[in-house]
């Protein structure tokens, strides 16, 4: 269906975020139905969106959380997320987040490095607890995505590189207050060819049996998240492929009897449920090029900025001509700029402009730069 706002909401104040909540539970229903069959748990990466409506939703359909800092681990205890369905990753971990995450007794950490298993085993020993720890590997498997969101790569600062692993494993064993539990591996995102997750399980097959061979037991594999979504054709594909994303786990990863296997996706779940309303301020002519100049900037979506990428752009007023728009921001940088050439109808000051497939990284990532004010999250289809 293609994007349509109630009228109701003409008249809300803009900038905002609209949330289609009907769409994240029929995301959430074919996903459910492409993991359970083939026994697959899902953790839900929160840094793709961290408000409380769409954490309950998720946390309803029985996804477990995936979280990249402190205030995330809080963030899922408040949405209600059982401690033993929280994992806690992330390249750089504080004394004070290890703290917490302990305390709580979080299922899991997913460590990366020595120096980080010597801290943890430190902190646990200190609260007399032992943590249970994934070892995050670095398996040097291209995701074919944006430079910025891959982290599978052996010059990416994420994970342990495979020839240190078999050292990594004996000083976790060395280590009184740490349990190994399982591996882990993340090697980016917006990933839209599948054949890069059976690279990503060969190279972990062959990881198992080295360490099976060396007397170590895995219960669980995590092969992380990064399944993109279609920001080319946000109302044609809605819903990822997640039949196709864990066939072809199925196929490709050799399971031991009994092992658990983990995938925490964040974008493919809440990116096409958001969508950034704006209202055109201004039109500007300038000699070449014509401006449509939004309220809405990148203080409100940065990945335009950050990483040039694509956002699917609708006028929702008009019905005019076609003709075509550098389409920016009000904030004081040249790169503020959603999209430049992009075909619109005949665009005017008061127009309503909608921002597609905006519900991953988009709100998380919104700063008061220009003293901004945040702009106001609004759920539909409850
Ligand atoms: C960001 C991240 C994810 C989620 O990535 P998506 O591309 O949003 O699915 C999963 N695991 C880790 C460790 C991450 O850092």
């Amino acid at each position: 269906m293609p994007f349509q706002l109630s009228s109701a909401l003409h008249t809300q104040p803009t900038p905002f975020y609209h949330y289609d909540l009907a769409l994240l539970d029929r995301t959430l229903t074919a996903l459910q139905q492409a993991a359970k069959p083939r026994n697959f748990q899902v953790h839900y990466a929160l840094k793709a969106n961290v408000n409380l409506p769409i954490l309950e939703r998720i946390k309803n359909q029985g996804l477990g959380a995936d979280c990249v800092s402190g205030g995330e681990v809080q963030r899922a205890l408040e949405a209600g997320f059982a401690p033993g369905h929280i994992v806690f990753a992330g390249v750089g971990k504080s004394d004070a987040e290890i703290n917490l995450a302990l305390a709580a007794d979080i299922w899991c950490f997913n460590a990366e490095s020595t120096a980080e298993l010597a801290v943890l085993d430190a902190l646990a020993g200190a609260q007399g607890r032992t943590a249970r720890v994934a070892l995050r590997v670095n398996p040097n498997v291209d995701a074919y995505t944006h430079p910025h969101i891959t982290t599978g790569l052996a010059a990416n600062k994420f994970g342990i590189s495979l020839t240190d692993l078999p050292a990594v494993v004996a000083y976790l064993g060395s280590l009184p207050n740490l349990e190994l539990v399982g591996l882990h591996a993340h090697i980016g995102s917006q990933i839209t060819n599948l054949s890069v997750f059976a690279k990503l399980s060969e190279r972990l097959n062959e990881l198992q049996t080295a360490l099976t061979d060396q007397g170590h037991h895995l219960p669980h594999l995590n092969v992380g998240g990064g399944l993109g979504v279609s920001y080319e054709h946000p109302d044609e594909q809605a819903i990822p492929d997640f039949e196709g994303y864990f066939s072809m786990f199925e196929k490709h990863l050799v399971r031991r009897p009994g092992q658990q296997v983990h995938v925490e996706l964040g974008r493919a779940i809440v990116a096409q449920a958001g969508t950034l309303i704006s209202r055109v301020l201004y039109v500007k002519q300038s000699q070449q090029t014509q401006f449509a100049i939004l309220d809405a900037g990148m203080t409100e979506l940065m990945r335009p900025a950050l990483y040039g990428s694509y956002h699917h752009i609708q006028n929702l007023t008009s019905t005019g001509p076609e003709q075509l728009y550098d389409v920016v921001g009000p904030i004081c940088e040249s790169s503020d700029t959603f999209r430049k050439g992009v075909q619109l109808p005949q665009t005017q000051r008061g127009d309503l402009v909608a921002i597609r497939s905006v519900g991953a990284y988009g709100e998380v990532m919104s700063s008061g730069y220009n003293l901004r004010e945040k702009a106001a999250a609004v759920y539909v289809g409850q």
